[in-house]
């Protein structure tokens, strides 16, 4: 492991300070948030000669606001922050469900949701929420703000839509309606402080009464290069109720999204054999919620 004392870090006090820094820099600088992905990264990389921008006391990157309907979360708001907002809480439970699986209380209050997402691992925890969420993410420059999808962000495995002047400074998604529910489920080889084999999160819109599902959202992690929406079991579950045969038929579906790697967390066929189970049992504990 290298030691990072000689790197020159720049530590801006304000938004407009740390993008300008990135455009003057044209690419020859790396963003700095909590450091619980990037510092090991550096650390062993024999390439590395560039700076850091500091962006971690920048507080006017750390909130969550409801404006109408749609929550917003600054970049830089930590794990335990969201775990714990009343707000996330209310309009995206199965959100603080997922942030509040993410590492140790150490990482948790230092790990931000911005590093999250730009890290780009195909196994972090709070992608498969905001997928279902169908989130937006608004990147910003010196110049200008641009507003992306989520699922418009990741070209391929950490291959990202944004630029070298950019930032990442919200995360902004519509809060829940009364007739959806939505649920996580992260599969690790230990209980705490475990990077996923599988992830994933289910959000499903039903009539009322009647629990027919009107639209479904499945979104699976750590199973292909980047987290992936199963299409196929998503339109298999429209205008269904959620019985033991749709259920069933649903989680052999979400096999056709997938594309899992073996590496030393699982095989490819192991992480397969678990993404269905976990969609089954998510499915089954919606529909125990749905009856009760
Ligand atoms: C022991 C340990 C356990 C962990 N457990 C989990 C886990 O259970 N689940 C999980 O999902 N993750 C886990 N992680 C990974 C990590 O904590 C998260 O990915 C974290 O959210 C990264 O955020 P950060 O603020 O530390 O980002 P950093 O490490 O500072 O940055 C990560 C990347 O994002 C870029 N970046 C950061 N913020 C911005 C921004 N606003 N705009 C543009 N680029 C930006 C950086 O340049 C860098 O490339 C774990 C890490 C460790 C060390």
């Amino acid at each position: 492991m290298r030691s990072l004392a000689y790197v020159d870090v720049l530590s801006p006090k304000t938004l407009e300070e740390a993008l300008e820094i990135l455009d003057e820099n044209k690419g020859d600088i790396r963003v700095l948030a909590g450091g619980t992905d990037l510092i090991l990264q550096l650390r062993k990389s024999t390439s590395f000669n560039g700076k850091l921008v500091n962006i971690f006391s920048l507080d006017q990157l750390r909130y969550i606001r409801l404006e109408g309907t749609n929550v917003k979360i600054g970049a830089l708001t930590d794990f335990h922050t969201i775990a714990e907002s009343p707000i996330i809480q209310k309009h995206a439970p199965f959100l603080a469900d997922a942030a509040r699986w993410i590492g140790s209380v150490q990482i948790l209050n230092k790990a931000s949701i911005g590093g999250n997402i730009v890290n780009a691992s195909p196994a972090a925890d709070s992608l498969p929420a905001l997928y279902v969420l169908e989130a937006t993410l608004t990147l910003q420059s010196k110049a200008a703000k641009r507003h992306l999808p989520i699922s418009e962000f990741y070209k391929g495995y950490k291959k990202l839509d944004l630029r070298p002047n950019e930032l990442l400074v919200e995360i902004s998604f519509n809060s829940v309606k009364e007739n959806q529910i939505g649920m996580f489920f992260k599969h690790g080889l230990r209980q705490g402080d475990a990077i996923s084999v599988v992830n994933g999160a289910v959000l499903l819109e039903v009539t009322p009464g009647s629990h027919v599902v009107r639209d479904a959202r499945i979104a699976l992690g750590a199973v292909a290069p980047t987290v992936v929406r199963a299409k196929e079991a998503e339109a298999h579950l429209k205008g269904k109720k959620l019985d033991e045969k749709t259920m069933s038929e649903v989680s052999e579906l979400v096999v056709t999204s997938i594309s899992p790697i073996d590496d030393v967390r699982g095989s490819a066929v192991y992480r397969a054999e678990m993404c269905k189970n976990y969609v089954y049992m998510t499915l089954w504990k919606i529909a125990e919620v749905l009856r009760s």
